[in-house]
This record gives C-alpha cells, structure tokens and sequence, in this order.
C-alpha cells in the first residue's frame, strides 16, 4: 500500500504554527514511508473567504521547506497544481460533492431538510430553556419523496442532512489514542450541503480523502470528535476507513491552547522576526514527538529518518519560546557570515542604523559587525538591539558595573594610553585589538579585568559583550576617540 497523507489549510490567512506541525508530521510520515504528501486547500466555508490567503499560506510553506509531492503550488505569484487527483482546491470540485450526495440520497443516508434559519433558532432557544443539549430535532427526516420533489419544485431552500441511525456505537481507531466510541445518539443529523450548494467541510473532506486515495490522517485532536460523522461516511459509501492519527494540542506555558492571544503563533510572525526556516522547523519536530535519544538539534534528513508517529504524545506539547530560540540560536551561529548578513540588513534599515546603498557600499564592515553578534542573537531581529552599541553616536552606561567601572581610580590614566595608541594608528583590524593590550599592559602594569572591563564600558557603555577587538575593528578610529573623549568629559564633569 502506497502511504499518501496530506495536509489540508483552509484559507484563513495564515499558517498557525501547529498548522505547521500538523504538515511537517505528514511530510516525515511520507518521507520515512517513501509516500506522498499532499496539499489540499479546503474552501467551502465562502463566508471566511479571505483574498490572497491561499498564495500567503503556500509562500509560508515554501519558506518551511516542508516540500507537498502533489496540490496547489505558486507558479510565480498565480496558483498552480499538480498532481493527479485535482482540482486541489474544494472549490474546484462542486460537481463531485454533487455526484457522491445523490448516492446517500437514493441509499437513504442523507435527507433535504427545509428547516428555516428562524424554525432552527426557535428550537434552539426552546432546548436551552428546557436545559436540553441543543441540536437539530430531525423535523425533515421522514418527509416522503413525493412531497420533497413537490418543495423542490416550488424553490424552497434546503441543506442536505446525514442521516444517523439513532442508538448506534460508532467505533474506528486512531493509531495515538486507541479505540474511540461514539454513539449517534449524541450526534447532531450533520449538514453535508449547505444551501449555497456547497459541501460542509465534513462531507468534504471525507470525499476527497477517499478520491485522493489517502492512507492516513494526520491532523489536530480538535477534529477528534467530528471524526465518527467522518467514520459513518466512510461506512455509508461503502469505502476503506483510513488510519486516523489526531496529534495532541500544542499549549503554551500555562498549558492553555496556544492562541493569537498569548503572542506569535502564525509562521509569518516568526518568519518576520528572522527566525530561519531550518531553526523553526527542527523546534516545532520536537513540540509533541520526543526522538528515542535526546537529541534536539535534527536536519530535516535526520528528521526523515527518525520520525515516527509511536513517538508522538497523547498528551499536548507546550511550545516554549526560549527553547526556540535556542535551537534557532544554533542555526544562526552555524550560518555563513554573508547569509546572516543579507538577512540582517532588512532589520538594520529598519532600525534607521543604515540605508539601502550603504547595505551595498559598506557590506564588508556589515559582514564583520554580523560577525561580532552572530553568537548573540536567537534570532534577526534582535540584531536591531545588539546593533546599537555601533551606531549610536555617544554611549549609555547601561548598569550599575558600567557606571562603577568608568569611575576607578586608575581610568583617567588608561584612557591616555588608550587615546594615544589610537591616534598613532591608521586603521584598526583584529591584530591591533590584540596588540593594544598588550602594549598598554607592558607600558602601564594594568592588566586583566582592570584593563579590559573598563575600555569595554567606554566603547559600548556595558560591562559584558562580544570580543574587543572585533568590536573595535567594528567601531573604527574615529568612533572610538569620540567614545573615549565622551567619557572623559563625562568623567570632568
Ligand atoms: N480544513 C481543516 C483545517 O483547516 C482540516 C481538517 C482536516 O485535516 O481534516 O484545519
């Protein structure tokens, strides 16, 4: 049997991040069982139509690298698919919900109701008086064909209902939770065509896994409980159940479902901030699948490999921020230079520090700022914050040891030395960082802490930070004296 799972996005606009794991599981699932993984959009709810969303959910998607074999795919800026079991698009296929609905109509298993919105809400209001869990009362069950051809023929609105067996147990399997059983009795008769004509997402999404040919469902516990409706479809076609896999939540900290509410949760948020595809990817593996050793870093290859659905919790994930940022962390450290680089120097015009031309004239002197903060940054746009310390024209001592350091006893001395040193040079590169000291050790008996904590303060205005010479390479000559001569007036004053 040939594993084909998909992932399938309505187009609200945006990726959710556990959207985002729900695909990566079904791409591991088809890697490792040399599968396809597909991408359906799933349309049919026109009052949530956004435009544009489906091109920004696939471009999301293509930033992933989580790569579909079959589906809607951008071909530029226009939507594309391939495949061959399209349309790909639930919109596309209006005829096919049409055809497999009169197929339950004739077997009995689906029925038109021609409740109005008003009747609806009337015994809903009625139910909730009497304290009774609300649902459709099945006024339209038994109406005989004669007298629903007789409506039809009038032109009155109608849904198409399933028809559920009353005190029936709907059991299937789902490969993470075991058996799950639910009784139609307390199943509401689902509408499968609205009145627009088009299908629910239930009835849907239960022809299209049946056409596409698909093996496995792969997707959030939040669609656990529609899943008998889906179970009793299956059965009343007379079609192949497929396995069904429903992953768990993912929570944020205090294990409440991660909402827009509680910060970033769109992959686009995180693709802003500069997180990188690779660092992202590898977190979100880890939020609900533990591997067999604890090893956090995974490449997508590894992931492959080492997938398996067996290892995916029942219980929910909770997605940690700070554990993001230390994965991506390692990623950005493990990047080239001029790859952080060109990623760095969108968020550096942003912040006004510099403009577009300079990005192409001083790209070197970028590339060596990058250098100093790579290791210091989880993700780009902290760059922003770490950058300041190079553009700002005077410091800010930042804590109380920066504020005690600029006062020691001996400073007034160091920075003459240190002025003198600078002034003698033409231009500073790593080696005359290194040098400096030593010479400034050997002529003035400073050395150590005492040395290099307070030149740090007067150059960065903060006690802690990357490695001084790179920094001074970074700053230049002028900078420096002009830091040097700011604290020296600071110390006057
Ligand atoms: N269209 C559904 C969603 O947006 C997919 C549910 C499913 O995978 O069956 O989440």
């Amino acid at each position: 049997m040939l594993v084909r799972v998909r992932f399938a996005p309505s187009p609200t606009g945006f990726v959710h991040i556990g959207g985002l794991r729900t695909a990566l599981y079904n791409y591991l699932f088809a890697r490792k069982n040399d599968g396809k993984y597909i991408l359906r959009i799933e349309d049919t709810d026109r009052e949530r139509y956004v435009e544009g969303a489906i091109e920004g959910m696939l471009k999301s998607m293509a930033w992933t690298g989580i790569e579909h074999d079959e589906g809607v795919v951008l071909d530029g800026e226009r939507l594309s698919q391939k495949g061959d079991f399209g349309p790909y698009i639930q919109s596309q296929r209006l005829d096919i919900y049409q055809k497999h609905i009169k197929t339950l109509l004739e077997s009995g298993d689906a029925y038109y109701c021609f409740c109005s919105k008003e009747r609806l809400d009337k015994i809903r209001e009625e139910q909730k008086a009497e304290g009774l869990t609300t649902g459709y009362d099945g006024h339209c069950r038994d109406i005989s064909k004669e007298e629903v051809q007789k409506r039809l023929e009038a032109g009155e609105q109608y849904v198409i209902r399933l028809k559920f067996p009353k005190g029936k147990d709907i059991r299937f399997n789902d490969i993470i939770r075991g058996e799950v059983v639910m009784n139609t009795d307390d199943l509401d008769d689902q509408v499968l065509i609205k009145s627009d004509g088009f299908p629910t997402y239930h009835f849907a999404v239960v022809v299209d896994d049946h056409l596409m040919k698909i093996t496995h469902i792969i997707r959030g516990e939040e669609w656990l409980s529609s899943t008998p409706k889906h179970v009793y479809l299956y059965k009343a076609f007379g079609w192949e159940i497929p396995q069904y896999v429903h992953l768990p939540n993912i929570l944020n900290r205090d294990h409440k479902k991660l909402s827009k509410r509680h910060g970033d949760v769109a992959v686009e948020d995180f693709l802003n901030k500069g997180y990188l595809p690779e660092g992202l990817v590898n977190y979100i593996a880890l939020v609900g699948w533990s591997p067999e050793d604890n090893q956090e870093i995974f490449s997508m290859e590894e992931l492959e490999k080492q997938f398996s659905l067996e290892r995916v919790s029942k219980s929910g994930g909770v997605f940690d921020v700070d554990k993001l940022n230390w994965v991506n962390g390692h990623y950005i450290r493990e990047s080239s230079v001029e790859r952080i680089t060109d990623l760095a120097i969108p968020y550096l015009v942003e912040a006004g520090y510099i403009t577009e031309i300079d990005a192409k004239e001083k790209y070197e002197w970028l590339k060596d700022l990058v250098s100093v903060l790579q290791e210091r940054i989880s993700y780009i746009a902290e760059i922003k914050d770490k950058a300041a310390i190079f553009f700002r024209t005077e410091i800010e001592l930042k804590d109380d040891e920066s504020k005690e350091l600029i006062r020691a006893e001996h400073l007034p001395q160091l920075l003459d030395v240190f002025k003198a040193k600078i002034e003698e040079t033409e231009t500073i590169n790593e080696d005359f960082g290194k040098r400096v000291f030593k010479e400034i050790q050997k002529e003035t008996g400073i050395k150590g802490p005492n040395l290099f904590k307070p030149i740090r303060v007067v150059l960065t205005g903060e006690s802690h930070g990357p490695d001084l010479p790179l920094v001074m390479k970074v700053l230049g000559r002028q900078k420096i004296l002009n830091r040097i001569e700011y604290i020296k007036r600071l110390l006057d004053d």
